[in-house]
């Protein structure tokens, strides 16, 4: 087993095949998951478990290299949500299949992600009703 296919089952494994930041499960999709650094690259991160984390491809899509987004509601330049270093239940909440946010970082990053995109809130309310969010 190469190193990189250790670290991708290490990075999968730590997040439970959820996506770090919308926590949609990888096992009721049907495209892979993504290795996000969340420093990126082009900021210096490295590519080590301490900077990578698993991400559906809508938010890996959708961050590409942000490391930092304007808070909606008070216009401030504020980092985007940091899963190895926070605790994502202080930064976010669930209404119903709606991703809430309690910080301004929490603000920023579902702003930057679009994590509330009508089609992905939708498919969140499906799985809910299924029983499998
Ligand atoms: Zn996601």
């Amino acid at each position: 087993m190469t190193d990189k296919m250790t670290s991708r089952l290490q990075v999968a494994a730590r997040a439970v095949y959820r996506c770090e930041y919308c926590w949609l499960s990888e096992r009721h999709t049907s495209v892979p998951f993504q290795l996000d650094h969340v420093i990126a690259e082009k900021h210096k991160g490295e590519t080590s478990l301490d900077n990578l984390a698993y991400a559906c491809m809508h938010c890996n899509a959708f961050k590409g290299p942000n490391i930092a987004g304007m808070d909606p509601e008070t216009k401030d330049i504020v980092r985007l949500f940091n899963p190895r270093r926070e605790d994502w239940k202080e930064h976010f909440h669930w209404e119903g299949p709606v991703l809430t946010a309690s910080t301004a970082i929490g603000r920023a990053t579902i702003a930057v992600l679009r994590i509330n995109l009508s089609y992905r809130v939708a498919v969140r309310a499906s799985h809910m009703q299924e029983g499998i969010f």
